[in-house]
């Protein structure tokens, strides 16, 4: 099992590409603190997974990753529980606007760039002693954020998303000289459409905005376990020589 005995944390993890990695990490032997914006939510996906994998296996709290209140309670739960955290996975994301890049009002750009941003920033930032404390306890610590395709291929309809996940992929690059002075490994994924709740007007076949996936080689849309199987990768420690980087998931990206 590749993450057998390590600690990981995966907010917005209650369905999607978060509830997978959730899966497959305790597939994989890790103990896992799921969150999302709903306690409801959260109390639901944990007592089904406390079933199969038992209720020391499987932790959760709401966390609104815009509430720093609610950062910290996911960070008390873990300090107390375990006292370090191996990965972080950052799925949290916002999208509020579906349009022309010149309908988006400033509030919309700033909610957008605060959850998919700035809160991501904050999110890292406050964690980084969990993550130190492992490396002190000889493990190899590691980051991965979602961001998207979108961070690097244009968009007819969510360019302010865009926009928001190209700077989260810098983001990464941006800190991960830092981060490897600490031990501490970071790289983000770039996924293409994925048949979940959040991408449901670019995957539903009803939907005129579906031929976007004739963009992509394979031309169609992924699951999230496929997204959940490069995430186990990269937070394993076979991906130990790998940080800083951007690595896409859209069976086969369009342009370069
Ligand atoms: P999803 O199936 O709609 O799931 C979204 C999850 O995020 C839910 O658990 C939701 O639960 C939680 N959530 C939403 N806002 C949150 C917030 N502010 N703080 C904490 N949790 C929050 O979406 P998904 O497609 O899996 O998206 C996950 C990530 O993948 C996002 O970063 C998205 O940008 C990225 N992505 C998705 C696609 C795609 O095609 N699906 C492609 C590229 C990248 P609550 O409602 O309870 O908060």
């Amino acid at each position: 099992m590749a993450l057998a005995g390590k600690i990981a944390a995966i907010t917005a993890s209650t369905k999607g590409i978060g509830l997978a990695c959730v899966e497959r990490f305790l597939n994989e032997g890790a103990v896992v603190y799921l969150s999302s914006r709903k306690q409801m939510a959260v109390n639901k996906e944990v007592d089904r997974l406390h079933e199969k994998f038992g209720p020391d296996k499987v932790f959760g709290t709401a966390c609104h990753v815009g509430d720093e209140k609610q950062r910290k309670n996911l960070y008390d739960m873990i300090d107390n529980n375990h006292g370090k955290l191996d990965i972080l996975v950052s799925n949290a994301a916002n999208n509020n606007h579906f349009g022309s890049i010149f309908t988006c009002n400033k509030n919309q750009w700033s909610k957008i760039f605060d959850v998919n941003v700035t809160s991501t920033a904050c999110l890292i930032n406050e964690f980084l002693p969990l993550l130190e404390q492992s490396k002190l306890q000889g493990g190899n610590p590691n980051i991965i954020c979602t961001s998207s395709i979108t961070a690097v291929v244009k968009t007819e309809f969510i360019g302010p998303y865009a926009v928001s996940k190209a700077a989260l992929t810098a983001m990464v690059r941006q800190m991960s000289p830092e981060l490897a002075q600490k031990g501490i490994r970071i790289n983000s994924v770039e996924p293409g459409v994925i048949k979940t709740d959040f991408a449901e007007v670019l995957h539903n076949p009803e939907s005129p905005y579906n031929k976007i996936l004739q963009q992509f080689d394979q031309k169609r849309a992924g699951e999230s376990e496929e997204v959940a199987n490069l995430v186990k990768f990269l937070a394993s420690d076979e991906a130990s020589f790998i940080t800083g980087e951007a690595h896409r998931i859209c069976g086969g990206s369009p342009g370069w």
